[in-house]
Formats: C-alpha cells, sequence, structure tokens
C-alpha cells in the first residue's frame, strides 16, 4: 500500500483485479461474491458486457464536451429518465454529494425567488447526504460532521419516518422544503411506515414545499421500482440519484417536476464534468438494461428470496433485532456493534458490510441469481450464528 495515499479510508486489505457479474476477483487468486455492488453501485454486476460495450464505443468517439455545447446523449438521457420516473428535467452532475448540494441549492433559490431570503430545509435524523459541506450539513451524523464547522445554515431537524413531525413545522417561517431519503441507507436501511412519503407529500402541498428525495442509494432499481417513491405512487419535486445511475461510471443527476425544473436558469449552477457523453452513454446502456431484462421485477423477486431465507435461518435467534428490506436493499440489525463480521465475511468470501455500528447491510446486483441469493445465505446465515453464540 503506497504511503502517498491520505488516510481517509480505513481499507481491508483485500484488492481486487476484476469482476464479473456478482463476483470480484481479488489478487489474492481468490473469487468474492459481492454482496455490496461498491456501496450499491454496480447494479448490473461487474464487467456488464451492455455497459462496457457502450463505454467502449463512445470512448472512441468523444469523451467530454463543455455544457455550452448542445450535448445529444445528455438530452437522450434527460428524455429516458424523466419517461421512467414521471419527473420533467434532469441536470447532470458526478456525485451524489454533487447531486444533494444542487438539490439544496435549488431549494434555496427556490426560497430566494419567493422573496423567503433565508431558507429553512426540513432534514432528518438518522440521514445521510454526502461529504460537502452543504450536504454535510443537511447529513445527521455528528461524526462525519466533526472537526468541519462552521457548517451552513438553514436546517431543521426531525425524527425519520414520523410524519407528524414534519407537519407541527407547517406555517414555521422560511421554510421552503423536505429532504428525505425514501429509505436511509447509511442511516441502517431504516424503512419508514407505510404512507409516509405520501404523507410528506400533502404537508409539502398544503405549505407550497418543496419534496426532495435522495435517491442516491435507493434509486435506479435497487428496490424494485426505478424510483423508491413509485412504492408509495408519489411525484415529489427533486430527486438526486447517483450510485446506481452509471453503475461504476461516476455519473449523477437532479430531477425536477413542476415549478422546481424553472429555478436554475443560465448561470445559476453548473459543473464542468456533469453530463459528459462517456458517462451519459454508460447511464443510457444501464437504464437500457435494467429495462431489457426486467430486472427491477427481479430485484423484488431475490429480494423476497433473501428476507425469507434470512428470516427462516436467523429471525428466531437472540441477539437479531430486525430483518428488514425493500427490493435489494436489505438488513439484519443485531443487538450488538458487529463490525467485524466484515472482515470475517471476506475471509469467507463474501462481501458485506456494516452500517449505524450493528446493520449488516447487503445490496447485491439486481442481476443476483436464486443460486447466487443461495450461496451468499449459506455464507452469512451461520458467520451471524456464530458471531451471536460468541458474543452472548
Ligand atoms: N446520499 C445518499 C443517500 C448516499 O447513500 C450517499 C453515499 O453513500 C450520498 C448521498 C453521497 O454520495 P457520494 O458518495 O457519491 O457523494
Amino acid at each position: 500500500m503506497s504511503t502517498h495515499l491520505i488516510g481517509n479510508y480505513k481499507r481491508l486489505d483485500i484488492a481486487f483485479t476484476h469482476g464479473e457479474g456478482a463476483w470480484l476477483f481479488g489478487a489474492d487468486g481468490r473469487r468474492y461474491l459481492d454482496a455490496l455492488c461498491g456501496i450499491g453501485v454496480t447494479n448490473l454486476g461487474h464487467n456488464h458486457p451492455g455497459v462496457t460495450a457502450a463505454i467502449q464505443a463512445q470512448a472512441g468517439k468523444l469523451l467530454h464536451c463543455s455544457n455550452i455545447y448542445q450535448i445529444d446523449l445528455q438530452a437522450k438521457l434527460a428524455d429516458r429518465l424523466c419517461e421512467l420516473t414521471h419527473m420533467d428535467a434532469a441536470l447532470f452532475v458526478n456525485s451524489g454529494a454533487e447531486a444533494n448540494e444542487a438539490a439544496i441549492k435549488l431549494a434555496r433559490k427556490f426560497g430566494h425567488d419567493r422573496g423567503i431570503n433565508a431558507p429553512q430545509i426540513i432534514v432528518m435524523e438518522g440521514a445521510f447526504h454526502g461529504r460537502t459541506l452543504g450536504a454535510l450539513a443537511a447529513t445527521a451524523s455528528t461524526t462525519a460532521q466533526s472537526g468541519f464547522g462552521p457548517l451552513p445554515e438553514g436546517f431543521l431537524r426531525v425524527p425519520y419516518g414520523d410524519a407528524d413531525a414534519v407537519a407541527q413545522l407547517s406555517n414555521t417561517d422560511n421554510v421552503v422544503a423536505v429532504h428525505v431519503e425514501p429509505v436511509q441507507g447509511e442511516g441502517g436501511v431504516n424503512i419508514p411506515p407505510a404512507g409516509y412519503l405520501r404523507a410528506l407529500r400533502k404537508i409539502c402541498n398544503e405549505n407550497g414545499w418543496l419534496l426532495m428525495l435522495d435517491e442516491v442509494q435507493s434509486g435506479i432499481g435497487r428496490t424494485g421500482k426505478w424510483l423508491a417513491c413509485q412504492h408509495e405512487n408519489i411525484t415529489p419535486d427533486v430527486v438526486c440519484l447517483a450510485k446506481g445511475l452509471g453503475n461504476g461510471m461516476p455519473v449523477a443527476a437532479l430531477l425536477t417536476h413542476g415549478p422546481a425544473a424553472q429555478v436554475f436558469t443560465p448561470g445559476t449552477h453548473g459543473s464542468t464534468f456533469g453530463g459528459n457523453p462517456l458517462a451519459c452513454a454508460a447511464a443510457l446502456a444501464v437504464l437500457e438494461n435494467i429495462d431489457a431484462n426486467d430486472l427491477l421485477t427481479a430485484a423484488g423477486k431475490i429480494g423476497a428470496q433473501l428476507i425469507a431465507g434470512l428470516q427462516s435461518r436467523l429471525g428466531a435467534l437472540a441477539g437479531v433485532r430486525e430483518i428488514r428490506g425493500l427490493g435489494l436493499m436489505l438488513a439484519v440489525e443485531l443487538d450488538r456493534p458487529c463490525g467485524e463480521l466484515v472482515q470475517q465475511a471476506l475471509d469467507k468470501g463474501l462481501l458485506i458490510n456494516v452500517t449505524a455500528g450493528n446493520v449488516v447491510r447487503l445490496l447485491p446486483p439486481l442481476t443476483l441469481t436464486e443460486s447466487e441469493a443461495g450461496l451468499l445465505l449459506d455464507g452469512l446465515c451461520p458467520l451471524i450464528e456464530n458471531f451471536l453464540k460468541e458474543e452472548a
């Protein structure tokens, strides 16, 4: 490992040379079942032929083109994303944090355009929106925020999943938006009660607030729909997308609906790399292949198989607090910190993650087969069982 890398990551002692579908191949000569997908990125699996071909073809034509010119592939991607999500317009950036930053700026300008000069955005306990200053201020983790003050002001925080807590802020001066993850990822794969997003939609409508959804982790098929909010049949005003959109090619988007589409005008926001032809070609291939292979249905089906398997093998164990999931965004919450399970799983050839200290998080590819799902259960369940026995 180079001593010239800044140490902002605690890395596991493994490097991968290549991947194929749900499998990663280590420099140690072993293969690993990837139930994490680079934290929800490679939704189509590794080395997907359709995505690789699109990237190769575009790389031979045009990598970059400034946004001061027309970019045909960007327009096509915007059209397709809006068609699939029922949104009106798209703006392209490069990462989840940047998409969130753009959403925060949009909400503030939406307020300023209406004479609100100190706009406030309602955000959630347990939220994660990224590491840039605005996104970090919207994030709930004091650990992530520590050492980086002063952070931008203008955020009101309420408990996640509690629509009444948001409703209680009705008539509060200067509120312009509610910003929320439909399923919290980093916060512990927290799934709000049914009807939560519909209730937020209603509150936002009544107050003239924007409903902004951070679907960076939950979007692009992860939960079995293009957007997780489609489970509740609502249309938000703003959606942030990243991670799965490029299957590993950095590309992110801000989608808008209704008046939110008119907020940014020439010169108010921009990004040199945002929506470059290479990124757009990759994203178009991702959308096409999810659609062509009916991977939204597959995510729902394999997700249900995994939940049933986890329930039957782990559900009754003392120490397992809850098994939950939506599509292929899955969690086993334990009653104690369990970070060491990540290394133990790696030793057994399985890539998983632990978030919020005690939540085993699984984000396998939407292409996971039934037999691979079986292998995942066979690898993970005994590990959790032994861990709970030894720690008891
Ligand atoms: N929003 C959510 C919901 C996320 O899960 C993440 C990353 O984990 C981000 C934003 C930040 O994305 P990025 O790391 O691409 O900046």
